[in-house]
């Protein structure tokens, strides 16, 4: 399983937004918020190896980089799991902003 984020910009009002798909579907378009349709930026493509499924039960180590798709094997929906990374993501930024300030 290959995931990848993809930038997304809105046509109508322009929003930018990334969202991971996966990269078999090769999904160029996202419909916005605003009702309009948001087109795939390939200029900012940031494509991860997903580490989990497949090397579960060795003793490799994660890379930082990569996505743990853990919890996907263990039956967790992808819609959880998306929430999770999300979560994930947003507690890094803030302990990141913290640190700046501290
Ligand atoms: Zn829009």
């Amino acid at each position: 399983m290959s995931f990848a984020y993809w930038d997304f910009q809105c046509e109508s009002c322009g929003a930018e937004f990334e969202s991971l798909e996966r990269r078999s579907e090769n999904v160029r378009e996202k419909p916005c918020e605003c009702g309009g349709v948001a087109k795939r930026c390939l200029s900012a493509v940031r494509s991860m190896t997903v580490w989990g499924a497949a090397e579960r039960g060795t003793s490799q180590e994660r890379p930082p980089w990569a996505l743990d798709t853990r919890p996907l094997a263990d039956g967790v929906s992808e819609g959880e799991w998306r929430k999770t990374n999300r979560k994930k993501a947003a507690d890094q930024r803030y302990s990141q902003v913290k640190q700046l300030v501290s």
